[in-house]
């Protein structure tokens, strides 16, 4: 009875492993990006890429807006881009990203349209990853240079 119960034990650990093993990835490879969309995820590029409209070069201490916007794209209670998160990768820095902002959109009233002004010292990528509540984290990025 007791062999027979540890038996049970050891199955339900192995299966766990398993389990884990299939959904313990790191949390980097939960975001979707056009490079590495595959499957059903493909014909969600498109719409669910953010994309970055700001100059290529930029001059240091000057700020410049960036726009960020996703879509075409639902905007309905079920079905909408809820959050924009904006990251630097700053050249030359020993830890990487510098988190810049995050905006919560709450669906129907607000756009996945969004505008900020910044000031770099340092050229880097600036990356973006959006949130669909039924499609899950994708990420748009941009190299900017600083003169
Ligand atoms: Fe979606």
């Amino acid at each position: 009875m007791h062999l027979a119960a540890s038996g049970l034990h050891m199955m339900v650990e192995v299966r766990t492993l398993g389990w884990m093993k299939k959904n313990m990835d790191p949390f980097g490879k939960l975001i979707y990006a056009p490079e590495t969309a595959s499957g059903e995820a493909i014909s969600k590029v498109e719409s669910h890429t953010p994309k970055i409209t700001a100059p290529d070069t930029v001059t240091a201490g000057k700020p410049f807006e960036v726009r960020i916007t996703v879509g075409p794209h639902p905007n309905t209670v079920e079905h909408s881009i809820r959050r924009i998160e904006i990251y630097l990768y700053e050249e030359s820095r020993p830890f990487n990203p510098v988190f810049l902002t995050a905006v919560n959109l709450v669906p129907v009233y607000c756009e996945p349209d969004i505008k900020l002004n910044l000031k770099l010292n340092k050229g880097g990528t600036i990356y973006t990853v959006e949130y669909c509540n039924l499609h899950g984290l994708w990420e748009g990025r941009k190299a900017i240079r600083v003169t």
